[in-house]
């Protein structure tokens, strides 16, 4: 039940620049007639991701899309120690079998800021890219962790919000598909081109699946979505130079 001070058809989306949330945003839009954007400094290696998320709202442009939000946690999270993904550490798996590149407790403190954000917005729904399925292993992208949060966040917020994870059950050529049926070859091309995935920030080499280093963690799981996809069917000139 929706409660007063929250609009039901309304979202937040948790917005990084990237392929996953990028789809995401496009899903809410196609949903909700209120759609706002948050997205987070967190001394990302790849903080160029966050230069890709005007150009691509503008590509989304339309009468529902509402305001973005920018929240800086750069000092919060490197006060809480260095890892891959805001260091130069090597990517690999780590003793515990976690990728390097995990930053602990990063998506919670997401989530929390999203919910505060959706609270004083009056938005009743949270929407995050998270997915477990083709994933890079990070506990708090599992659809349990995001259901405890739900529970968490409208326990301590006292709101009925709704977090919503559209790719959970997606591998990454699924999330092809999907922004295929969102927005057709326009908006592939609109991922292809204008969103970054990269953890190493590399926006230099081109491939017909976007920029990136192709190597990183990141990169292998976009371009292997990317071809099996367009193997399988999808993306109408899969072999067209972006660049
Ligand atoms: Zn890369």
């Amino acid at each position: 039940m929706t409660q007063p001070g929250q609009t039901e058809d309304a979202a937040l989306v948790l917005f990084s620049g990237g392929q996953d949330s990028t789809t995401c945003l496009a899903w809410a839009l196609a949903r909700y007639s209120r759609v706002e954007t948050v997205g987070f400094r967190y001394g990302q290696r790849h903080a160029v991701e966050m230069d890709c998320r005007e150009p691509v709202r503008e590509a989304l442009a339309s009468g529902r899309l509402g305001m973005d939000h920018i929240v800086d946690l750069t000092e919060t999270i490197a006060g809480l120690g260095h890892t891959a993904m805001t260091a130069d550490i090597a990517i690999e798996t780590d003793r515990d079998g976690l990728p390097t590149t995990f930053v602990p407790g990063r998506n919670l403190l997401f989530l929390t800021c999203a919910a505060a954000i959706a609270y004083r917005r009056g938005l009743r729904r949270i929407v995050a890219g998270v997915c477990e399925t083709d994933f890079s292993g990070y506990p708090d992208c599992r659809d349990d962790t995001v259901k405890a949060m739900q529970l968490a966040l409208n326990l301590g917020m006292q709101r009925r919000f709704i977090l919503e994870t559209p790719l959970m059950w997606l591998d990454k050529a699924a999330t092809w598909a999907l922004a295929s049926d969102l927005g057709g070859q326009k908006f592939v091309d609109v991922i292809r081109e204008q969103t970054h995935t990269c953890y190493l920030g590399n926006r230099s080499l081109c491939h017909t699946w976007g920029f990136g280093c192709g190597t990183c963690p990141a990169c292998q799981l976009r371009a292997g979505g990317w071809e099996r996809w367009t193997e399988a069917a999808g993306c109408a000139d899969p072999e067209r130079v972006l660049c």
